[in-house]
């Protein structure tokens, strides 16, 4: 198969590695900063544990019963980065047409130079549903975006995620339960949820974004309710209000406020859920008089970015173009001159034709991979510490390598499948999200989930 990267079109100039910057940060090779040293160590010295892993999610609390991985085989841990590199190449080579491998945005570098696709989670989601005659779809992201590969592939094709620890912390905070319960205590405030009021409105529709358990989206499709990205995210908040008084929004509180409120529901009409106290921790007053109900969800890379970031970024680089993905707060988007998710921001760049400077406040393996793609311009993460996505990061060349050769001696290693009764639920959430989308996209497209 050819390589067929959505987003990488050439190989950059520069180093865009992460790992490399990190391992010089930690022996001191380059000055910098990153915020966890035990970034520079095999992801495998953590398999045995509960937890994200070192990195930006790394204070998250793990949910019960997460996936752990097993332990890597020696030979996987012990070779040198050139070593797995002939390795998964070979390995891809024998497989041909046999395997996809697809590598999110946000992977690691060393990952995405095999990736067939490069891209956000929906559009590798689609890419592997282009490959019917694939046995194998490796899925070089985290767990609910193998997940939704799972939905949109054929039955017989085995979707592989090499580190079952990679998981997403964002999508682990709306737990199946917690929703059910959320959802009976909302039963008591507005009663029947399927009954229709004088405008033919229903109570409540659920929204849920891509980055969550297909668990979640097949909550929504029951419950008349559909799936959002980052992107189109506004398009379904228009869907949802056609058909429902208020929207019930999880998991990232961020992305539904930020776009809610471009929309000009006011913020007084949007409560936060938590699931642990009663009510979400709201009045049934104001549960009455919301809009949007936000789910007490976040991700712990773009809660890392804050307005004193892009004030000094604008006093350092005088002119800069501040662009920011719709994960960040609130008042990070407000004090940015753009906000989008990953494909809208790549996009942006590539629009530009004079050389410009621009900070970007998304996860730090695009934004290092966008600077080495374009020389041009000068282009830096928000951040200054280096502090990757944790759970992505899980994923290094040994496991792609063991998938990979696995797939070579005949054996399927860390397959993801998602229950029938599940998955035919949450496919009728992700084709109302198909049907809601605009017919023409803008020049400037912005169709992307994480
Ligand atoms: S960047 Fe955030 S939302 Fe995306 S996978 Fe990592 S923790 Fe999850």
């Amino acid at each position: 198969m050819p390589a067929v990267n959505i987003a990488l079109q050439s190989r950059p100039d520069t180093d865009p590695s992460v790992d490399h910057a990190i391992q010089a940060i930690v022996t001191g090779e380059a000055v910098g900063e990153t915020c966890n040293t035990d970034l520079a160590a095999g992801p495998w010295d953590f398999d045995g544990r509960p937890g994200y892993g070192p990195g930006s999610s790394m204070g998250d609390v793990i949910p019960t019963g997460s996936p752990r991985q097993g332990e890597l085989p020696l030979q996987y841990r012990e070779a040198s980065e050139d070593e797995l590199n002939e390795r998964i190449v070979a390995a891809k080579a024998t497989l041909g047409d046999r395997v996809v491998v697809l590598g999110h945005f946000y992977q690691r570098e060393e990952v995405v130079l095999h990736a067939d696709y490069v891209g956000d989670s929906f559009q590798l989601a689609n890419a592997a549903k282009a490959h019917p005659e694939a046995e194998a779809i490796v899925f070089c992201g985290v767990h609910f975006m193998a997940e939704t590969a799972d939905l949109l592939s054929g039955d017989e094709q085995a979707v592989i995620l090499p580190n079952l620890a990679a998981g997403c912390s964002m999508a682990d905070m709306a737990d199946i339960d917690q929703v059910e319960e959320c959802w009976e205590q909302l039963e008591e405030i507005y009663g029947d949820m399927d009954a229709v009021d004088a405008d033919g409105l229903v109570p409540v529709i659920p929204v849920t974004y891509m980055n969550s358990s297909a668990a979640i989206k097949g909550f929504v499709g029951r419950h008349g309710g559909i799936v959002c990205t980052s992107s189109n995210a506004r398009t379904v908040l228009e869907w949802a209000f056609e058909r429902g008084r208020r929207v019930l929004f999880f998991p990232d509180q961020h992305l539904g406020r930020n776009t809610a409120k471009a929309m000009g529901v006011p913020l007084e009409h949007m409560p936060m859920w938590n699931p642990r106290k009663p009510f979400g921790g709201s009045t049934p007053d104001t549960l009455e008089e919301s809009r949007v109900i936000l789910w007490h969800g976040f991700c712990s890379v773009h809660r890392r970015f804050s307005v004193a970031q892009i004030e000094q970024a604008r006093i350092e680089h005088p002119g800069v173009r501040v662009i920011v993905h719709p994960e960040c707060p609130m008042e990070v988007v407000d004090a940015a001159d753009e906000a989008g998710s990953t494909d809208y921001i790549r996009k942006a760049i590539e629009a530009a034709s004079e050389p410009t400077t621009f900070a970007i406040g998304t996860e730090v393996n695009l934004v290092q991979r966008l600077a080495a793609q374009h020389p041009q311009h000068e282009i830096f993460c928000l951040d200054p510490v280096v502090c990757p996505c944790s759970t992505m990061y899980r994923i290094h060349p040994g496991y792609l390598a063991w998938v990979l050769e696995g797939l070579v001696a005949g054996t399927v290693l860390n397959r993801i499948t998602v229950a029938p009764d599940v998955a035919a639920p949450a496919r009728v959430a992700l084709e109302r999200m198909l049907a809601a989308k605009p017919p023409a996209a803008p020049a400037l497209t912005d169709s992307s989930a994480s």
